[in-house]
């Protein structure tokens, strides 16, 4: 795990629209981090700048010593797993290919790939007999999310990133995913920056837990008890 370092990030996107004005923020290594505030608040944006999907307007960001823009956007894309809301799988791939996606990217080889496939499958709670040859369209929304986070795990990241990715599932499915993956991060460690609105989710996993309000303002940052005891 490494340490995700902010330093006074802006954000403006075309359009002139300030997503982000001016945001300094350390994400300790192998901490689980929640980004909560209203939408449009600019926790999309920031994810989407850690793994440089999108480039600030200012300000540097670096991921342990490194800075980010300075990293080969393929080691990149092996470090940082990356889960988003409505996981993005390859319709016309089954899960097995859709997990491998990144290993194959870095050039894993078939064997290693495979392997790995399998492992993580089991992981995140999917027999692989069951599941590996199936396609996206052939599975719940709950165990979709699951493979999105098989997929993000693959290449062994250092960093995951996490945008709402159990908020399109039931609240008995979300509950069920969130404890396995409280369960799942106890072993991993991996440093964590988790987008959600949902206070409950907030509490219940963030080792700390970062309020942002408009324009990408740091309004609170601490633990969850703290924040609450505000
Ligand atoms: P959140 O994730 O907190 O809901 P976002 O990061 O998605 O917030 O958006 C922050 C602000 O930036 C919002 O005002 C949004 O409308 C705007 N925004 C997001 N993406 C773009 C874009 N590609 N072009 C212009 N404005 C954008
Ligand atoms: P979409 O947003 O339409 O799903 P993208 O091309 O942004 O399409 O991403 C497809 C999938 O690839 C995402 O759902 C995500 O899981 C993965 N992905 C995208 N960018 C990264 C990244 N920088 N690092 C790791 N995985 C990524």
């Amino acid at each position: 795990a490494a340490t995700i370092r902010l330093d006074s990030v802006r954000k403006q996107y075309d359009d002139a629209t300030v997503a982000v004005a001016d945001l300094s923020l350390e994400i300790p290594a192998g901490e689980l981090v929640v980004l909560i505030g209203p939408s449009g608040c600019g926790k999309s944006t920031v994810l989407r700048m850690i793994n440089r999907l999108i480039e600030p307007t200012s300000g540097r960001m670096f991921l342990g010593d490194e800075e980010i823009t300075s990293v080969d956007p393929v080691e990149l894309r092996r470090r940082i797993g990356y889960v988003i809301q409505h996981v993005g799988l390859f319709p016309h791939q089954t899960v097995r290919d859709n997990v491998a996606t990144v290993p194959r990217l870095v050039g894993w080889s078939k064997q290693r790939s495979r392997e790995r496939v399998l492992e993580l499958l089991e992981t995140v709670g999917l027999d692989p007999a069951r599941y590996a040859d199936r396609y996206p369209h052939e599975l719940s929304g709950g165990q979709r999310q699951r493979v999105g986070v098989a997929r993000a795990l693959a290449a062994d990241p250092v960093v995951l990133l996490m945008d709402e990715p159990f908020s399109a599932v039931d609240p008995i499915v979300r509950g069920r995913l969130q404890d396995e993956f409280l369960r799942l991060q106890q072993t991993v460690r991996k440093t964590i920056v988790f987008v959600t609105h949902d206070v409950e989710e907030a509490v219940r996993l963030g080792d700390k837990i970062v309020v942002l309000s408009e324009g990408g303002k740091l309004e609170q940052y601490g633990t969850p008890a703290e924040i609450l005891a505000r």
